[in-house]
């Protein structure tokens, strides 16, 4: 079977091809991989490639940063998912059900601290309970045990929280993906490939991936390139079906002293059509507790803050179809989202929806992290995982969260199917 993604046909396996028909990339005898991006997905792709022997694999990894995990990787919420939200058979779902698992083996075989903390996701008011079941419902449909509970119940859990009513999921955890990158770094030299720091990709020939620490040639290529992904496909000469829209996600922190209101994780209900919308509660693996993230479009791809913009990356943003017609048809939802971002109290309003005892006094400042969403030129988000395949090419063209929580088992579906094509 198969559907159409942005004008390109989309296999049940998940992968968009692209070229000509029945030019696969993936002969056994191949020798020569460049991953592009050193962050959680590159890393994890490079790893496994060492680590199947039927590829056969010479691996190098280029990442333009000096160090793994710089960018989504490094700036995220640490959140080990478990997989409620995703529709049931997409990719997302069931590479976030398989791969919380593998990333807690990888954890414990690495000595990296993780948490299973548990998690709520609550109802503020009465309008929201329905929206609940459906949730309690998916999450079934998705294998993840999740129970309905009461007011009562959720305060028993989370003794400063507030809501109508809650989803208690008990398997969602807490990590330091930063961490789990640079282990992830360290594994692929042990195993015999390179990570090469520093090396920007500047150009891509037939057979050779130009980057500002030298060339590198490849026999595959994998890009990985996370908000740069869609450009790099481009000097690939594939033409993507969506483009990457930049969306940054602010974060506050509960002050020292404040810290012992949250026990795990607080999630509002989501709206569905925009999973990443609704500033949470998150105990980080380091005792912290953030709040957050918002989300407003970034001025650069790498724009962590409103002073940060790039004119060329701006204009490419607003020129797209695809975020025009998005920014038409959600112009309120886009506007509270800056509010939000420029008032401290209106950020402050919506954690306490979540628990009144907060207030902006509580708060401060703690960072932010960029979103990669691949946004379709008719204006509709990329919802699930996109991987498109040209000839000898893999683009990994959109890795939202829980891209993090999947990363081991969005490695094991790309080599398994590059392997077995
Ligand atoms: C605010 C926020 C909160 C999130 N929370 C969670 C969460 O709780 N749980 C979860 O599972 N996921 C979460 N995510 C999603 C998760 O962080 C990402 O899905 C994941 O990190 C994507 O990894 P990646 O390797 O694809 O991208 P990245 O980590 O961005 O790595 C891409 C790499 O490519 C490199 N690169 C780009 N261009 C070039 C070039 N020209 N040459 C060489 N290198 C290049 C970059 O420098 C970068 O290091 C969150 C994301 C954000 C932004």
């Amino acid at each position: 079977m198969s559907v159409s993604v942005g004008g390109l046909a989309c296999g049940s396996d998940g992968f968009v091809t692209v070229g000509p028909a029945g030019a696969g990339p993936y002969i056994a005898t191949v020798t020569r991989y460049v991953v592009i991006g050193a962050g959680i997905v590159g890393l994890a792709v490079a790893r496994r490639l060492l680590l199947d022997p039927s590829t056969g694999a010479e691996v190098t990894v280029v990442e333009k940063e000096a160090r793994p995990g710089a960018h989504q990787t490094g700036h995220n919420s640490g959140v080990l998912h478990a997989g409620v939200y995703y529709a049931p058979g997409s990719l997302k779902a069931q590479l976030c059900r398989a791969g919380v698992n593998m990333m807690i083996d990888f954890c414990d075989e690495h000595s990296i601290d993780y948490l299973i903390t548990g998690k709520l996701i609550v109802a503020t008011d009465e309008s929201q309970l329905t929206a609940l079941r459906t949730l309690e419902e998916r999450a079934r449909a998705n294998g993840i045990t999740a129970r309905s509970i009461t007011p009562h119940e959720a305060r028993e859990i989370e003794p400063h929280v507030a809501c109508v009513g809650a989803l208690h999921v008990p398997s969602t955890g807490i990590v330091d993906y930063g961490q789990v990158a640079v282990a992830m770094a360290e594994d692929v030299r042990k195993l015999g490939g390179e990570v090469r720091l520093g090396a920007a990709v500047t150009g891509i020939a037939a057979d050779t991936v130009q980057t500002t620490a030298g060339d590198v040639r490849y026999d595959v290529l994998i890009n990985c390139a996370g908000l740069y992904a869609d450009r790099i496909a481009v000097l690939a000469g594939v033409h993507p079906p969506a483009q990457i829209i930049p969306f940054r996600g602010e974060y506050a922190q509960l002050k020292a002293g404040r810290t012992d209101l949250v026990k795990g994780l607080i999630y509002p209900v989501p709206d569905p059509r925009f999973p990443f919308l609704g500033v949470h509660l998150t105990r980080m693996i380091d005792g912290t507790v953030h709040a957050g993230p918002n989300a407003v479009l970034a001025l650069a791809r790498e724009g962590y803050s409103w002073g940060k913009v790039n004119v060329r990356e701006f204009a490419q943003s607003v020129r797209y179809p695809g975020l025009r017609r998005l920014a038409r048809a959600y112009y309120r939802e886009g506007t509270a989202e800056v509010l939000r971002s420029l008032s401290r109290k209106r950020f402050a309003a919506s954690v306490a929806k979540l628990m009144p005892e907060i207030s902006a006094a509580d708060l401060e400042p703690a960072g932010a992290g960029v979103r990669a969403q691949a946004i379709r030129p008719d204006g509709r988000l990329v919802d699930d995982f996109l991987i498109v395949r040209a000839d000898r090419q893999i683009h990994v063209l959109n890795a939202p969260s829980p891209a993090a929580t999947s990363s081991l088992a969005i490695a094991q579906h790309i080599v398994e199917k590059m392997v077995s094509v």
